[in-house]
């Protein structure tokens, strides 16, 4: 499916212990790594986010947070978008929406293969999807969407 970010934020609110600042190289640059794979990278404030980013307050508020996370009217916004790691690139919180053939939404699958849903048909459902797709395939999402419209969900 088609991912768009809806700029909510909350898949860098607690990544401060892992995308760290290490020094300031230049005016709205900055030498960074991200911690988990040790990669460096070099972040520039995007031009037209450096207004947000000057104003402290959010990560006073949210120490937990990615320090380049700002909010920006409604949304929550990445200031260093052009130049985010590439483990950012890569990220997508939501793979799948599944939902009633009536179209009422009933789970989410999540980047890491997970299900998120309360509703015990589509649980077992997935169960065995997950068993009958391999996960590690590049056409996963593919199968693992077929599988479950053969069972009768609405997915994208
Ligand atoms: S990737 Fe998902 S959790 Fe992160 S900001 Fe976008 S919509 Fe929100
Ligand atoms: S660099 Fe941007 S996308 Fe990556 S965790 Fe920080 S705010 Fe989120």
């Amino acid at each position: 499916m088609a991912f768009t970010c809806a700029r909510c934020g909350s898949c860098c609110r607690y990544l401060g212990d892992y995308l760290v600042i290490e020094r300031e190289a230049a005016p709205f640059e900055f030498a960074c790594c991200a911690v988990s794979t040790g990669t460096e990278f070099t972040a520039r404030i995007d031009e037209d986010k450096r207004d947000l980013f000057r104003d402290r307050s959010f990560p006073e508020a949210h120490p937990r947070a990615c320090p380049f996370l700002r909010p920006a009217g409604p949304q929550i916004v990445c200031t260093i978008h052009d130049t985010r790691p590439v483990q950012c690139r890569a990220y997508r919180c939501v793979i799948l929406r599944i939902s009633r053939q009536e179209g009422k939404e009933i789970g989410k699958v999540h980047g890491t293969f997970g299900l998120f849903s309360d509703d015990p048909g589509l649980r077992a459902a997935w169960d065995e999807a997950v068993r009958a797709v391999t996960l590690t395939s590049p056409d996963a999402e593919e199968q693992l969407q077929r599988f479950l419209e053969q069972k009768g969900y609405r997915v994208s």
